[in-house]
């Protein structure tokens, strides 16, 4: 039911293609310069962070051109999982490599010489078998895409011999362009990849490294278990990663974690190759919440809503830790990023300096070094990275870091949390943080008056803040355990630690509530963002996880987190009002328009609240 694009003599309007099969309204910074030069036929050298949007980079011009993008990367698994994606938009594409069976392999091959695919995904051994290039001659080649082009140069972390082989493919398509895609910031393998794919200078193409959507914290390692437990307890649900620096250290963790009811697993390269896929695709289809793991865990992943990553244990560099962050927050909402530091730790990863040459251990004493100076710097973390990266860096505060956010004073919050508690209380702990606050508020939606919640004496009691201002404050009370998630749909229940606010006289001090003027992004927190509706948007997770076991399929790829953040907000309950959500497509529209229309009408019926037609 794929619709092709059509052939015309001038390059279709990239803007429509966009919004057609991804749904998307505008490009990411970058994306349109690249896409205008490798559909002009020039080739390109793209430099963006994880989670740039990368991708489109040469998915748009494939859909653009006539004829087929190849694409080489060198993960099985990503492949499958862009290939996945591709077809859920309505875009043809494939993939060949060593998991596909001869027979299976020909009928691809024979529907592309018959054209019915865009693109074709390849693992580099693929493209270096005997007679394959010939093969691929005879088809009309629009682009050769380079994904994780670094696996190119042997100064890289990743370095894949079959890489090298590229420069062959070039020889044989002269005409053909080609776009080399990497998140690798050292200057070194940069080069090396411009200059072994022959790409022209004036071609490249390069992103800021600072990820505006990650928080970066650093936390004393002191009563880490319990401060780690806290943070988990108010992130219910969420997906994220702790590493950790050895294996005994990930499967002590996951023993805890599991006996304290968290779905949880280890990873790390002692187990097993199935148990390793196994237990990654577990946490990918959103079975596991938690992945405890090495340095192993991560670079076969394109997970987009990762929401934390949390670094248990001192990372032995600065690139590494960059790295690793990186993969937190890929569809570009607030994530975050900490890590539990001691002075301690530093020691132990010199312990493991024994028996390297000189020459290695100065190296690697400088890069704990550094590591050492990000985690007691005062100064703005983004700034840190980004200078380690050689960028200038000059905003005055990123608002994004805890050195930016540190609150100057704390406030006296007791008789807010006060009024918060029994209100969960008086409504018996049946009800999540945006129906509290309307209670709070005295909102008159119809679920409230349905349930006589009008007449609480906590009904209408908190006008001094805005709602946003009281989300912000649960997400606080959640962060310190004097509030817990409970249940599927996050309700509010109240905690031991309430008890000390609500009946026993302890003062609680918070940081101070943003006020509404205040520099809040678009992209707020799961919890606390401006006009989310939690409730709605942890319906929608549930539907769309449906959805996905059924197809087997990872629920990234049916709609991304952003995408159902935008339908609980702007609740849309017609079919045109759902195609202006950003990420949903045609194709989309098509298969998923109905179903999710039908959950937030459902929805609506029963809290009362108003959608967009
Ligand atoms: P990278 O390969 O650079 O790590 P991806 O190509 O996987 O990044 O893209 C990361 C996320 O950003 C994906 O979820 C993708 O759908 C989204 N994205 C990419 N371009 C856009 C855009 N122009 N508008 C909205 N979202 C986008
Ligand atoms: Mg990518």
């Amino acid at each position: 039911m794929t619709s092709s694009p059509p052939r015309t003599a001038a390059p279709p309007d990239k803007l429509a293609l966009l919004t057609k099969y991804f749904g998307f309204t505008s490009f990411r910074p970058i994306q349109e310069a690249v896409i205008d030069t490798v559909v002009s036929g020039a080739d390109a050298f793209v430099l963006m962070p994880t989670g740039g949007g990368k991708s489109l980079c040469y998915q748009l011009p494939a859909l653009m051109m006539e004829g087929i993008t190849i694409v080489v990367s060198p993960l099985i698994a990503l492949m499958k999982d862009q290939v996945d994606a591709l077809t859920e938009s309505g875009v043809p594409a494939t993939l060949l490599n060593s998991s596909i069976t001869n027979t299976e392999s020909s009928e691809r091959l024979s529907k592309l010489f018959r054209g019915g695919y865009k693109l074709l995904y390849l693992a580099p051994e693929r493209l270096m078998m005997d007679g394959f290039l010939e093969l691929v001659q005879k088809l009309p080649i629009s682009l050769f895409a380079i994904d994780e082009a670094h696996c190119i140069s042997e100064w890289g972390h990743d370095f894949r011999p079959e890489y090298r082989k590229l420069k062959d493919v070039r020889k044989l398509f002269p005409k053909v362009p080609v776009i080399a895609l990497t998140a690798t910031a050292t200057e070194r393998v940069q080069e090396d990849i411009v200059k072994q794919l022959g790409i022209q200078r004036g071609k490249m193409f390069k992103a800021s490294f600072v990820r505006k959507n990650l928080y970066y914290e650093v936390r004393p390692k002191q009563e880490t278990y319990k401060q780690l437990k806290t943070y988990l307890k108010s992130r219910k649900g969420e997906s994220g990663i702790i590493y950790c620096s050895s294996r005994k250290n990930t499967e002590t963790l996951e023993e805890k974690l599991q006996s304290d009811g968290f779905k949880v697993h280890a990873y790390h390269a002692g187990l097993t190759s199935e148990e390793r896929s196994r237990r990654q695709d577990a946490f990918i289809k959103d079975n596991v919440q938690l992945m405890v793991a090495t340095i192993a865990f991560g670079m076969g992943i394109d997970k987009p809503n990762i929401r934390f990553v949390i670094h248990h244990d001192l990372p032995k560099n600065l690139e590494g830790y960059y790295q690793e962050t990186g993969r937190a927050g890929r569809d570009s909402l607030e994530s975050d990023c900490l890590l539990f530091y001691s002075y301690g730790d530093k020691m132990k990863v010199e312990y493991f300096f024994d028996g390297k040459t000189a020459e290695q251990k100065a190296l690697a004493q400088e890069q704990v070094n550094q590591m050492v100076r990000y985690a007691e710097s005062t100064q703005c973390r983004h700034k840190l990275l980004a200078e380690y990266f050689g960028e200038v860096y000059t905003a005055e505060a990123c608002g994004m870091c805890d050195n930016c956010t540190k609150p100057k004073e704390e406030f006296d919050a007791t008789v807010a949390a006060q009024k918060f508690l029994s209100c969960i209380k008086r409504s018996g702990e049946r009800f999540g943080a945006t129906y509290i606050v309307d209670v709070l508020c005295g909102s008159d939606n119809s679920r409230i008056v349905s349930n006589g919640h009008t007449s609480l004496s906590t009904y209408g009691i908190g006008k001094e803040f805005s709602k946003r201002q009281w989300l912000e404050l649960a997400r606080q009370l959640l962060a310190g355990g004097y509030v817990e998630h409970v249940g599927e749909y996050n309700v509010l229940q109240l905690s031991p630690k309430s008890r000390e606010v609500l009946y026993d006289g302890k003062k609680l001090f918070l940081k101070p509530l943003k006020k509404e003027s205040g520099t809040v992004s678009k992209s707020a927190p799961t919890l606390g963002g401006a006009a989310v509706d939690e409730t709605l948007f942890t319906r929608l997770r549930l539907l769309r996880k449906r959805l996905a076991d059924e197809q087997n399929l990872p629920p990234y790829i049916i709609f991304s987190d952003a995408t159902l953040r935008e339908m609980s907000i702007q609740k849309p309950l017609s079919q045109s009002a759902m195609h202006k959500i950003s990420g949903v497509g045609e194709r989309k529209l098509q298969m998923y328009g109905k179903v999710f229309l039908d959950e937030i009408i459902s929805y609506i019926k029963v809290s009362g609240r108003s959608g967009s037609l």
